[in-house]
């Protein structure tokens, strides 16, 4: 299959790590921004082929995961209303709110469907004139532009019992956020290259600049992963930090023009809070005031919402680098993806999924780098959060070996209350690490086109 296989090519591979191997000659942390590109590197195994002195720290970049858990408590009340019908993405079920999921609420009599795009929900809203429905708008600038034109549709056609609840985050104020929290370790980006396919590249040089770090621009497939560590290495080791563009058979420095047109027609930026991390300024979107009728918040007024995160999850850490997800005490006992804790192990890009998934449950290369651990970091020293993580780990013994999770095969339900209970990683997935060049097409959908009719 072209550009797939090209792109697992075993013999490219281990001369690409041998190229790592040759050139490092110190430790080094960096930061692979995508959910997508975690897992990734944890289903191959990629971080065990590296050297010790290279540390991958996965960082925000699932928009399961960061959602806030405001925004999922309105979705639970929203989706409570027997007028709606509730759109969303199959792995946003079972994203605990405060007490309880979607899952819950469409056992509880709720009709909340699982669609495969916005378009899907607007098609129900021509269906149902009588009932309100209302999309879960959420994700990265992958996702931003298909749900930003599905919003210029149902104005085009006239559909007046459609709302999103929005939820859009934007990676670049995200990174600035990460280099200037005083725990920040990570010395080099492997930036993802979805949401630059959409973006461009032109945000991230004055990063690069300001903070000192090289910034790849770096895809999802082996191959892409390692030549985004092989880029950044070399640079490091040159103590140069520039943006540097690996994925270029699908980012153009430019992005996509028609995309970024319709994201600035429909959403408007604004500062937005982050699931374990607190508010970013500049990081998320919102429906711009001229698109009012379309914001379910707006329509349905759910506000004064009273949020509990559970104690004992520790998603922040896992979503800043600063702790790798098996070193979570509810790690794969309390916490599994059937009875998960926080979303990054609900959700089908989250770091706490990915080391489930795929067995990763403590030590070697994939844990704790001995190695590199806490070189150059102001937050590894004697008595260190990381040191103590760390230590805990050592001693804790052999955990109990999780169950694998079965690989996603099921078609979507469309009802409410039907089935049986779904196993998280076989329903549809959120989109945003799906293939670059889908992503890129349906961003690019004409204006004047009608997908819908
Ligand atoms: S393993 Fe579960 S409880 Fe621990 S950080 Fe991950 S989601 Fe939270």
């Amino acid at each position: 299959m072209k550009y797939i296989d090209e792109f697992q090519d075993p013999e490219l591979a281990r001369r690409l790590v041998e190229d790592i191997h040759a050139t490092v000659t110190r430790p080094w942390a960096l930061m692979e921004v995508c959910g997508g590109q975690t897992h990734s590197i944890i289903r191959h195994g990629i971080d065990q082929l590296l050297p010790g002195e290279v540390e991958l720290i996965h960082g925000p970049g699932c928009p399961v995961c960061v959602t806030p858990l405001e925004v999922i408590d309105k979705a639970l009340e929203i989706a409570s209303r027997p007028e709606v019908i509730f759109c969303s993405y199959g792995d946003m079920l079972r994203v605990p709110g405060s007490g309880r999921d979607l899952f819950q609420v469409r056992g509880e009599g709720g009709d909340v469907r699982v669609v495969y795009s916005p378009l899907d929900a607007l098609r129900l809203a021509q269906d149902n004139p009588g009932r309100e429905v209302v999309f879960f708008g959420i994700g990265f600038e992958t996702t931003a532009p298909p749900n930003a034109m599905t919003v210029h549709q149902a104005r085009k056609l006239g559909i007046r019992n459609f709302s999103m609840l929005v939820s859009h985050v934007r990676v670049p104020p995200a990174i600035e956020a990460i280099m200037r929290s005083e725990s920040c370790r990570v010395q080099g980006f492997l930036a993802a290259g979805h949401v630059c396919s959409v973006m461009g590249t032109g945000e991230y040089p004055a990063l690069a600049e300001r903070f000192g770090v090289p910034i790849v621009v770096t895809g999802f497939e082996p191959l892409d992963v390692l030549e985004g560590v092989r880029r950044a290495v070399r640079q490091l080791e040159r103590d140069e930090h520039t943006v540097d563009n690996a994925y270029a058979r699908v980012v153009p420095p430019e992005g996509n023009p028609a995309a970024k047109a319709m994201l600035a027609d429909i959403f408007e930026v604004t500062d937005r809070s982050w699931r374990g991390i607190g508010v970013i300024p500049g990081s998320g979107w919102r429906l711009a005031a001229r698109y009012r009728e379309f914001d379910a918040e707006h329509r349905f007024q759910v506000s004064g919402i009273d949020t509990r995160e559970p104690a004992e999850c520790r998603s922040g850490e896992v979503l800043q680098g600063l702790l790798k997800p098996h070193e979570c005490e509810a790690f794969g006992t309390v916490c599994t993806p059937r009875t998960p804790l926080g979303a990054t192990m609900v959700s089908s890009e989250g770091a706490c999924a990915a080391y489930y998934l795929y067995r990763r449950l403590g030590g070697g290369a994939g844990g704790t780098n001995a190695a590199s651990a806490g070189a150059n970091s102001p937050a590894s020293g004697p008595g260190s959060k990381r040191e103590r993580d760390s230590a805990h780990t050592a001693v804790s013994g052999p955990r109990r070996v999780p169950e694998p999770v079965s690989a996603p095969e099921s078609a979507p339900e469309s009802g409410p209350g039907q089935g049986a209970e779904p196993d998280p990683a076989a329903e549809p997935e959120h989109a945003e690490h799906a293939e670059a060049a889908e992503r890129a097409e349906s961003a690019s959908v004409s204006l004047e086109g009608s997908p819908v009719v």
